[in-house]
């Protein structure tokens, strides 16, 4: 990992702690792949049974849940995302990227993860990504886990 390889920071509080994760985007559309970040926060919070949430504190990303073993399916997503919010359409929002917003909307700006053995429940080909709708730009992920 280089520029996604994210720096983490935490807050601690009884039973759960937040962390942060900095991530570089580098095109105006992208997935990045942070299971392996996301999980690396749980195993340093020593929590082995619990929830984790993941949270973007931005109005053009978004995180997804979904198969990360096909590059393809990035492409797909992107292509069904753009027929749904295309770039340029006559919009009421007019800073030029209100497609972005759209598509952030559709897919949300948070989800909620189970942990359990100290580790992320994920089915065998589940991955979590972080969707960049109006790049390149710096973005923050926060990360709350939470003990039973
Ligand atoms: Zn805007």
């Amino acid at each position: 990992m280089t520029d996604q390889a994210g720096k983490a920071a935490a807050t601690e509080r009884a039973g759960s702690r937040l962390y942060g994760l900095q991530i570089e985007t580098r095109s105006r559309v992208e997935f990045k792949d942070i299971t392996d970040q996301i999980q690396k926060l749980i195993e340093k919070s020593g929590v082995s049974s619990g929830q984790c949430h993941v949270f973007v504190p931005h109005t053009s990303a978004a995180i997804l849940i979904n198969e990360n073993y096909d590059p393809g399916l990035r492409k797909d997503i992107d292509d069904f995302l753009k027929k749904l919010a295309p770039a340029g359409d006559a919009y009421q929002h007019d800073d030029g990227n209100c497609d972005a917003h759209l598509k952030a909307i559709l897919i949300g700006p948070s989800k909620t993860l189970l942990i359990d053995g100290g580790r992320l429940v994920l089915g065998q080909w589940q991955g979590v990504h972080f969707c960049e709708f109006d790049g390149p730009r710096r973005r923050d992920v926060k990360v709350k886990i939470v003990a039973d």
